[in-house]
């Protein structure tokens, strides 16, 4: 293990959160870990300096949960990649980043459903979830985890799975992140890696309402070959994303969008086509819920006034094929997510408390909002009290904390 302080040359580099919003959260030390038992070793002098320690994968937490001012495990340098290409296995280091995972597995003809950030953590993703393009052909990430390595407080290294440690199994599948232990390792049943149609349907924002008004009856229940996002900005209004079968915009298609269709993408390629621009390096704030049911005209015309960007990320598919208890991860029986985004916090209150009056009250995992009233309820539903207890046994003396854990603040 690298132990590195703030007189460290690389100290700057590698505290900064890919948030700009979470850069002055700086730890007293970070280690840089490359196996389990450097794991074990940054615990162990976590425990004797009496630091408060956290596990960074990709950094990209919205509520810095991935930052502190102790001790942060930086678990980058773990970021192998094997495949067993006749079981489509794969095994992946916690510290890899889902571009070298798709560019990794894809040179064995395999991919997982996951997220589209290439610098998002395959680690933070996974056990809080994860949505993505193949998501609702697929299921979530964790819905292909099959086992994983996790380092527990105390040191114990254990493998978890369908048989073993199958609580702590569970529990990873949507509500893993930074609870239980520190995962090193994550092992995935991959699927075939697809030939897809990248497309992006472009109006005016004045074209929003109505855009938005028919995405929310279709994209929900398009073919699981399909998914489609929404997105307006002050500019314009955009539905885009990829199919794995020949393109149909449904009811869009009357709404006379600007097409940019691009066929016959490796997935890869394609991935690769809708992360185009760089970083982000604005300050910005979101917030999100999931909904059951379509948003009504008066809430469109309010949401679209209030000025913030807003995201839509449809649901169904095989993400609600699932039972609620089969893994952590509770909510399956939502129609779509949407998030309110920019510079202004308040004006993102504003439109979150326009929606919220017919949301689902069910939050995203991966969006966490330190804002919410009952926590836990929003983020795990029916799931939580299994939680509690699963917490409870493998961290009882609450090392992993941050202030809505499942053990609470310390
Ligand atoms: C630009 C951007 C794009 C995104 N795109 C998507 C997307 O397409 N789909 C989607 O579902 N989500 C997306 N997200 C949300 C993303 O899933 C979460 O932010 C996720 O937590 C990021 O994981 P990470 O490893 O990068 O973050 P980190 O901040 O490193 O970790 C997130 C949480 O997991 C914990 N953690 C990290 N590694 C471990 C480990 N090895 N063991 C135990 N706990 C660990 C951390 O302590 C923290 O609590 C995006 C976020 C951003 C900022």
């Amino acid at each position: 293990m690298d132990l590195i302080g703030p007189d460290h040359s690389l100290y700057d580099v590698l505290r900064k959160p890919a948030l700009p919003l979470y850069d002055d959260i700086r730890p007293a030390a970070i280690a840089r870990c490359s196996s389990s038992s450097d794991v074990i070793e940054a615990l162990a002098y976590a425990r004797s300096a009496n630091l408060p320690v956290t596990p960074r994968g990709g950094g990209h937490c919205f509520a810095a949960r991935s930052s502190t001012t102790g001790l942060m495990l930086d678990l980058s340098p773990l970021s192998t990649i094997s495949v067993e290409p006749t079981a489509a296995l794969a095994t992946i280091g916690a510290g890899a980043r889902l571009a070298s995972v798709y560019r990794g597995l894809h040179e064995y003809g395999l991919t997982i459903p996951a997220g589209c950030g290439p610098t998002v953590g395959i680690a933070g993703l996974t056990l809080g979830g994860g949505l993505g393009l193949l998501g609702r052909r697929y299921g979530l990430t964790c819905d292909r985890l099959v086992a994983a390595t996790v380092v527990l407080a105390d040191g114990n290294v254990l493998t978890c799975d369908a048989e073993r440690e199958s609580d702590l199994f569970w529990a990873l599948r949507g509500a893993g992140g930074g609870q239980f232990g520190v995962v090193t390792s994550l092992v995935f049943n991959a699927v075939p890696s697809p030939t897809a149609t990248r497309f992006k349907l472009t109006w005016p924002r004045s074209r929003a309402a109505e855009v938005i008004s028919a995405w929310q009856s279709w994209a929900p229940d398009a073919p699981d070959e399909l998914t489609a996002s929404l997105t307006v900005n002050a500019n314009h209004v955009q539905v885009f994303g990829a199919t794995l079968t020949a393109f149909d915009p449904g009811p869009l298609a009357t709404l006379a969008p600007e097409i940019d269709l691009l066929a016959g993408l490796t997935w890869p390629e394609l991935k690769a086509s809708l992360s185009e621009g760089g970083p982000d390096n604005r300050i910005i704030h979101s917030k999100s819920e999931f909904f059951r049911d379509p948003l009504p005209p008066d809430a469109i015309t309010q949401l679209l006034n209030a000025g913030c960007e807003l995201n839509f990320t449809p649901m169904g598919g095989v993400y609600n094929r699932v039972p609620v208890d089969a893994t952590a991860f509770a909510h399956r029986t939502e129609r779509f997510l949407l998030e309110h985004a920019g510079p202004d916090r308040n004006a993102v209150r504003r439109s979150w408390s326009i929606a919220h009056a017919y949301a689902s009250g069910a939050v995203y995992p991966n969006f966490p909002d330190p804002e919410l009233t009952d926590a836990h309820t929003s983020y795990h539903g029916p799931n939580f009290p299994r939680l509690r207890d699963i917490k409870a046994k493998y961290d009882p003396s609450n090392v992993f904390h941050f202030p809505q854990s499942l053990g609470g603040p310390r």
